[in-house]
């Protein structure tokens, strides 16, 4: 027993060593691909749960090296975020996304949802690059929102992040808490934050089964809540039918996930909007 506890020990620390390894070729990589701009920004539809039109895009970056198959953000993104270079990757995503919208907001009304880091919220000039973002594309400021994570809010350095999304907010640009019911935060403490709309985590969506009528009051209570402090709501991970018309019905404004449209291209949104707005007329 003791030799194989001793052998744990060891495998333990190896994987340490090559999960570090691994860390510091994805930072080296991913600095290298930054500047290179290895990365494409895919785009999913949140709908109007009435009439499952398209009424905004979010943008979802990907790591597209040019040997291999694209790189989900989940596999990058607290790297970018450990070393900094969310910094600068977050900054193309926000310019990037605004060229793209721009067109999709004047010709179809459509808005554009960009997801931003604390250490974005840290930088002294954030607000100067969402300001330089909007200006270069033409996206008028009402158009954005940024998603900002619950725990954003409520950490230390809140202070700054809240600073930058109040002027923000000031100019028109709207901020919603991403992943909701994921953090921390107590639902009460919203009502003093810089927001304009929630986000309900995936996981808040009802499923099939024994547990779903206890999910369904859960989801209700969190809807109801947001819309008495006056706040928009969305909600992420729809896959069935079932489940669009259950929230609809609990009075939940939008929703994102599958069961609408998987993230998808620049060039399949200008195709889904011609489509959609066909069908509308
Ligand atoms: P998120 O902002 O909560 O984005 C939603 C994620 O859920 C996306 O994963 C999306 O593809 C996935 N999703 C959408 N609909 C469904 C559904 O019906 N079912 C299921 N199971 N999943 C669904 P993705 O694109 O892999 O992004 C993962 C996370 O990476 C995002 O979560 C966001 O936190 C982060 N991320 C993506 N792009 C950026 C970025 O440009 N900057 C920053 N800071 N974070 C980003
Ligand atoms: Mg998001
Ligand atoms: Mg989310
Ligand atoms: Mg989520």
């Amino acid at each position: 027993a003791k030799a194989a506890g001793k052998d744990r020990v060891v495998s333990f620390d190896e994987r340490l060593r090559a999960d570090q390894l691994h860390r510091t070729r994805t930072v080296d990589g991913l600095r290298a691909a930054i500047d290179r701009a290895d990365f494409a920004v895919h785009y999913q539809p949140l709908v109007d749960l009435r009439d499952e039109q398209t009424v905004s895009v979010e943008a979802l970056v990907r790591w597209t090296p040019s040997d291999g198959p694209p790189i989900p953000p989940d596999q990058f993104i607290s790297v970018a975020e450990d070393s900094g270079l969310i910094v600068p990757l977050g900054a193309w995503v926000l310019r990037r996304a605004c060229l793209d919208a721009v067109a999709w907001h004047h010709r179809y009304g459509v808005r554009l949802s960009v997801n931003v880091s604390v250490r974005q919220l840290r930088e002294p000039d954030f607000e100067q690059v969402v300001r330089e973002a909007l200006e270069a594309s033409g996206l008028p400021a009402h158009a954005l929102t940024l998603e900002i994570t619950e725990s954003v809010l409520v950490a230390d350095g809140g202070g700054q992040a809240i600073t930058h999304l109040t002027a923000l907010r000031r100019i028109g640009v709207k901020v919603a808490v991403d992943d909701f019911g994921t953090g921390y935060s107590s639902l009460a403490y919203l009502q003093h934050l810089p927001i304009d709309s929630i986000k309900i985590d995936k996981a808040f969506v009802p499923v099939e089964g024994p547990e779903g009528a206890q999910q369904v009051s859960l989801i209700r209570a969190i809807i109801d809540l947001a819309r008495s402090l006056a706040l928009g709501t969305v909600v992420e991970g729809v896959e069935t039918a079932d489940q669009a018309r259950l929230l609809h019905n609990l009075g939940c404004q939008l929703g994102q996930g599958y069961h609408f449209s998987r993230p998808i291209t620049a060039d399949a949104v200008e195709r889904l909007l011609a489509a959609d707005r066909a069908l509308a007329y």
